[in-house]
């Protein structure tokens, strides 16, 4: 690649990026600072493979490798802000994916825990976020729906993938206080809901629907 069409790519992100923020995020309502801040510092185009560059900033989910795919940028928005993650807040992140999602986490919290089923997708993420200079977060390969392979717990919890139900697992890894924000519902439609924990009671709140991949695992969807 030569320096111009270099030049000429990075230009057409930096409208591209531009027009996300006014139009898809802060034009639907999205209005933390911090997380606008941190939507104009994560260049969506490192996460979506070479054949969809062009469409890095489109207001819609592109695919990814393994058959999975990168969440529209409105709706990974969408979900950090309903976590209302602070700088001291650790946070659980359920299917990697691209790692888009956990650039943004790395950026507002103070550490992200990420499990993805895909060895292969967790090794490409750790690589662009490497790459990145982001330190903040350790990546596991596993199965998600049993939550962090440990006895802990996290101020938030985000889910990425499609769950038919809320596994007691992950309620168990929130800490009190803390918020779970998950898609649930069957394959295609779900209802993205968010889960407030205070002494040990759950509050349920629905956001709105969405459409995600299914979560394969043990309280996730069978293969
Ligand atoms: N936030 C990601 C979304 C990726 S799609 C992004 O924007 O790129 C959801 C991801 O969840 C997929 O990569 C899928 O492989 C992963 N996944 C599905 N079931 C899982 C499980 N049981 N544990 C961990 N990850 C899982």
């Amino acid at each position: 690649m030569g320096f111009y069409h270099f030049f000429v790519m990075n230009q057409d992100f930096t409208l591209q990026m531009r027009q996300m923020l006014e139009r898809d995020l802060k034009g639907r309502g999205i209005k933390d600072p911090r997380l606008l801040k941190a939507m104009t510092e994560i260049p969506r185009e490192l996460f979506v493979g070479n054949s969809h560059l062009g469409q890095a900033y489109s207001d819609g989910p592109l695919p990814i490798d393994c058959g999975q795919t990168i969440s529209q940028p409105y709706i990974v928005a969408l979900m950090t802000e309903e976590l209302k993650i602070t700088p001291d807040c650790e946070v659980l992140e359920i299917g990697t994916g691209s790692g888009y999602q956990t650039a943004i986490l790395c950026k507002l919290a103070k550490y992200v825990y990420t499990v993805e089923r895909f060895e292969e997708l967790s090794q490409a993420a750790q690589k662009i976020l490497g790459e990145l200079g982001i330190i903040n977060v350790e990546f596991r390969t596993g199965d998600g729906s049993c939550g962090w392979a440990q006895d802990s717990t996290f101020d938030k919890i985000l889910v990425t993938a499609a769950l038919p139900t809320i596994p007691q697992s992950l309620i168990d890894q929130l800490a009190d206080g803390g918020i779970m924000v998950a898609p649930v519902g069957p394959t295609g439609v779900q209802r993205l809901v968010a889960l407030e924990k205070k002494n040990d009671k759950i509050a349920e709140r629905f956001i709105c629907d969405v459409r995600f991949v299914r979560l394969i695992g043990r309280h996730g969807f069978n293969e």
